[in-house]
């Protein structure tokens, strides 16, 4: 049975995630943040620490944006196969969606990489669509600052270089980014799939709760590895100095070509602004 969803529907939650967004960080990223302070040897990671949960906490009560830089929209449709939008043009109600929602926000996006005129209501927001089963749509937003973004890599390696070169690319990812990605960073680790396939499953690591694990043992047991070598760079806090670099890595991964290991890491920062809904 066919279920009808106006896109209207869809642009008002668009809108109204990333407006949430701007000014409410994720429970569990605040959480986890909350419990690393203790962990934290350098008084002044500590300090930076109690600083960012008071600056969200301040956040959250005035309604004012966590972070200057607000972001580009990123934006994860599972659009279930059992759906018929109507009422109009999905892309466009998206985009309307965004605009409406950075009405009040920092205008982050320009409209040609060379050209670089700004759009004016940070508009086109980045949409991936994803055909699921059921009747539902599930929608998750990420306004991603691109300080974090910048630092991000991606390297086509050999099957020969093993774990071992992976976990080398993922802590020189860090060591490279020190304190630009404004740390204490969410990790998204894509492992395999081909070329594009591989930033994207990066991206979509950084949508999974802090503390979740990949369901391999073996892959679980590497994100563990992976964050015990980053909180050891000694790059901490905002960059200076103590234990507290990353609160989470998170792989996602997919069947790749004999000839390749492709390895992506998307890093997000202290201002790790998600939201979700299921419409
Ligand atoms: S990287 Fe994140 S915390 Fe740093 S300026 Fe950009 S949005 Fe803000």
């Amino acid at each position: 049975m066919i279920r009808e969803i106006p896109v209207t529907r869809i642009q008002e939650a668009v809108e109204t995630l990333l407006s949430q967004a701007a000014y409410r960080l994720p429970a569990d990223y605040l959480a986890a943040l909350g419990a690393a302070a203790p962990m934290e040897a350098s008084p002044v990671g500590r300090q930076i620490i109690e600083l960012l949960l008071e600056n969200s906490a301040y956040a959250q009560a005035e309604q004012i944006p966590t972070c200057q830089d607000t972001g580009m929209a990123i934006l994860f449709l599972e659009v279930g196969q059992d759906v018929h939008f109507t009422g109009g043009d999905l892309h466009a109600a998206i985009q309307d969606g965004v605009a409406a929602a950075y009405a009040g926000l920092r205008k982050s996006v320009v409209d040609d990489p060379i050209r670089r005129a700004n759009t004016g209501d940070n508009t086109p927001g980045l949409i991936h669509y994803e055909i699921v089963a059921g009747d539902r749509v599930g929608l998750t937003v990420l306004q991603k600052g691109f300080g974090a973004e910048l630092m991000s890599r991606l390297q086509m390696f050999p099957p020969s270089v093993g774990v071992e070169g992976v976990k080398r690319f993922v802590v020189e990812t860090i060591e490279l980014a020190g304190p630009n990605a404004c740390p204490p960073l969410i990790v998204g680790v894509g492992l395999g799939g081909a070329f594009d396939t591989v930033a994207h499953l990066a991206k979509k690591a950084l949508l999974r709760p802090i503390g979740s694990r990949h369901p391999a043992p073996h892959l679980a047991a590497l994100e563990v590895d992976l964050l015990d070598a980053i909180n050891r760079t000694g790059i901490g806090p905002q960059g200076l100095g103590g234990r507290v670099t990353a609160l989470a890595v998170h792989i996602e991964s997919a069947a790749t070509h004999i000839g390749a290991l492709p390895v992506a890491v998307n890093l997000n920062c202290s201002a790790p602004r998600r939201a979700k809904m299921e419409i």
